[in-house]
């Protein structure tokens, strides 16, 4: 299958006026300009269109997505959490699954191709899985609070269930959710693994106050919910990680919205990605997002939408041009287009052990590409894209066209 389109964006090199992709059954064999195409026969001419690679969003939960609007701005990030344990507590097997699914369309309809995802019920994906074209990072999440509760035993289980079920592409990994709710020795087990991790770190003010200080709400709720407190006090969420050896380039942080210096050089010398979640941080009204930081300091720095359960607007959905818009306004400065949609497409592609492959255009890369409508010249591509708000205009994965806003 050879594609024309006005503007190629590959991201992994500059934008192409005139340019060409050549497809040849999940792969793409060939990307160029349309003047120097040998052989021009069965070409598709898409038009006035941007034709640039499906975007791909490291951190997601998409059985939340029917809770969008549901939990008003929370007081605090313990308030949020007691909400969503009682929505969680009001969703029935065939609920949790039809919310799965509106989420991957979404994503889809969006222009995201790949997506990291944290699973709360391994038994549902297999079908799950079957019943979307999305490329797939299925983290296992694992919350063991209780001190008497068997860690090694629960990582144990996650590993064999990996060990023996695999997305149709993709993989699966493991998501020690929190660390206020998980203890040391089962990060310590997970790490021992080798297997591609997600872990929320560094989320909150009340979190950053358990670990550092030992004290605060999230500190008094956890301690009557069981937990062994014994791990706070002795520094930041992000040491804490390092002590249980989880700061690894097998791990992607999710959010780190509290962090200090020394944090960042321990997220960087350790090669940690970091996912950015710019609505869900707007949500919560976090301290501001340490972005130049962590950019000058060389983190893998990838932008996620987090859930539906997280956004203020109650006809949210789950579109990565949403979080990129979200964080232009919030770093207005930050307007070098390159690296804004690096954090969409190839940092996020490495995050999630997959660079390469997706993210970009590009030979022995997967066909998954988005068509964008546009008819200005070649330097306002980039602009376009980061601007580009609504569906896309087409969507294709392992080579085939899934979505087709023309159609619809
Ligand atoms: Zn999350």
């Amino acid at each position: 299958m050879l594609l024309r389109a006005r503007i190629v964006v590959p991201i992994s090199q500059p934008p192409i006026a005139d340019g060409f992709v050549r497809v040849d059954g999940n792969y793409i064999i060939e990307v160029g300009a349309w003047a120097d195409v040998k052989n021009k026969s069965e070409a598709v001419d898409l038009g006035e269109v941007i034709l640039l690679p499906g975007l791909v969003n490291a951190h997601c939960h998409l059985d939340y997505t029917d809770f969008v609007g549901a939990v008003p701005t929370p007081r605090s990030f313990t308030d949020w959490i007691n909400a969503i344990v009682d929505l969680k507590a009001d969703v029935d097997d065939a609920a949790h699954r039809e919310s799965w699914l509106h989420g991957a369309a979404q994503c889809l309809r969006h222009g995201t191709t790949t997506l990291g995802n944290i699973e709360t019920r391994p038994d549902f994906l297999p079908e799950l899985w079957a019943a979307t074209p999305l490329r797939l990072v299925s983290f296992l999440e694992l919350i063991v609070i209780r001190a008497q509760s068997d860690a090694a035993q629960a990582v144990a289980d996650a590993t064999d269930w990996i060990a023996s079920h695999k997305p149709p592409s993709g993989h699966a990994g493991l998501s020690p959710h929190a660390p206020y709710t998980t203890k040391p020795d089962l990060l310590e087990a997970c790490a021992a693994t080798d297997l591609p991790m997600a872990m929320h770190l560094a989320e909150s003010a009340e979190e950053d106050e358990m670990f550092r200080q030992g004290s605060g709400p999230l500190y008094e709720r956890l301690a009557a919910a069981g937990r062994e407190m014994a791990d706070c006090g002795r520094g930041s969420p992000i040491a804490h990680a390092n002590r249980s050896g989880l700061l690894s380039e097998n791990l992607i942080a999710i959010h780190g919205n509290y962090l200090d210096d020394d944090d960042i050089r321990l997220l960087a010398e350790n090669h940690v990605s970091l996912v950015h979640c710019p609505r869900s941080h707007a949500y919560f009204g976090h301290a501001p997002f340490r972005a130049e930081a962590l950019r000058t300091a060389g983190v893998n720095l990838c932008l996620g939408t987090d859930s539906l359960a997280t956004m203020r607007a109650g006809d949210a959905e789950l579109s990565l041009f949403e979080e990129l818009r979200a964080y232009c306004e919030a770093f207005p400065d930050l307007a070098d287009l390159e690296t804004l949609l690096q954090c969409v497409t190839v940092n996020p592609a490495r995050a999630l052990g997959m660079a390469g492959q997706v993210g970009e255009l590009a030979v022995d890369a997967f066909a998954d590409l988005m068509t964008l409508p546009f008819d200005g010249p070649i330097e306002f591509a980039m602009k376009a894209i980061v601007n580009h708000a609504g569906p896309a205009q087409r969507v294709m994965l392992y080579g085939k066209w899934e979505v087709s806003c023309e159609n619809d």
